[in-house]
């Protein structure tokens, strides 16, 4: 069976060696050291783009491999990340390029195939479950929030910058438009938010009672459910995946409670909320996946 390598970018870069639908072998993660979400903020496209082959190269440890692929946050465009709101120093960059140069040998080069994020995390989610034929659609809490949909489908699909709010003081989203999904629910907007409080500390708070933590959760189910139910609205029903870092932010109930009151359609009911803990291997694997589907 060939061998392919999957590599995901979030809050850190994560890289694994996929055979069939199921990693082989252990994940290399950088950095290695937990809780360092700012550690890709500030780092040059270029260091990304070698770190990224580095890790494939020690996973691999000699093997062939016979496709990359790379699950990345933001518009990817034949390889060119078009938009990253938040790794904006990538924007533009031709990271295939960069990345099959660095992994290139005198003897061979190594296709790389660059995929958002969240569609990666859908790619994976729909291979290990069985369910390829079905729309799946995924939103991934973290930085950001990304919407991922299997199959793949030409366009931009930035689900998380859905305007699910009218007020024009809603600027927190880190593209800076206003009144969108991230603004409110994405971690850096949290941040710029509560001045005071750290997110995990308003969810926190939320849950003791205080009532403009209160009041804030409560929006960020609201803004969650409105985007769905807008996703809903345009492409049809279907399971809707919860993953990501803040996933455990969320409570499925409340958040079916309310799309059940923004779809009201008969045609277009039966939509359900799964939460996946977060994890890098469904990204991984979407990425491999889909680079050897589209290498080939
Ligand atoms: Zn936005």
């Amino acid at each position: 069976m060939s061998m392919s390598a999957g590599v995901l970018v979030v809050e850190h870069i994560a890289a694994g060696i996929v055979e069939g639908d199921h990693i082989a072998g252990t994940l290399m993660v950088f950095p290695e050291k937990k809780d360092s979400r700012e550690a890709l903020l500030s780092m040059p496209a270029e260091h990304i783009a070698a770190k990224i082959a580095e890790l494939v190269k020690t996973v691999a440890a000699g093997s062939a491999v016979a496709a990359v692929g790379v699950g990345f946050p933001g518009i990817i465009r034949e390889g060119i990340i078009d938009e990253s709101p938040n790794l904006q120093q990538i924007k533009g960059f031709n990271l295939r390029v960069a990345v099959e140069s660095a992994l290139a040998t005198d003897r061979a080069r190594i296709p790389v195939r660059i995929f958002n994020d969240a569609d990666a995390t859908a790619a994976g989610i729909a291979a290990t479950r069985g369910t390829r034929r079905k729309l799946s659609r995924v939103w991934t809490l973290g930085n950001g929030v990304g919407f991922g949909r299997y199959p793949w489908s030409e366009g931009a699909w930035e689900g998380g910058h859905s305007v699910v709010t009218l007020d024009p003081k809603e600027n927190y989203c880190g593209c800076g438009g206003r009144g969108h999904l991230e603004g409110i629910l994405g971690y850096r907007a949290i941040r710029l938010r509560f001045l005071d409080l750290e997110p995990e500390e308003v969810f926190a708070n939320a849950r003791s009672g205080d009532a403009r933590c209160v009041e804030f959760v409560t929006r960020c189910h609201r803004a969650l459910a409105a985007a769905t139910a807008t996703s809903i609205h345009m492409e049809g029903p279907g399971p809707f995946y919860l993953t990501g870092p803040n996933v455990n932010w969320i409570d499925v109930g409340t958040l079916d409670r309310l799309v059940h009151d923004m779809v009201k359609m008969s045609a277009l009911q039966g939509s359900r909320f799964e939460v996946i803990p977060t994890n890098d291997d469904l990204g991984i694997i979407g990425a491999a996946l889909n680079a050897t589907a589209s290498a080939h």
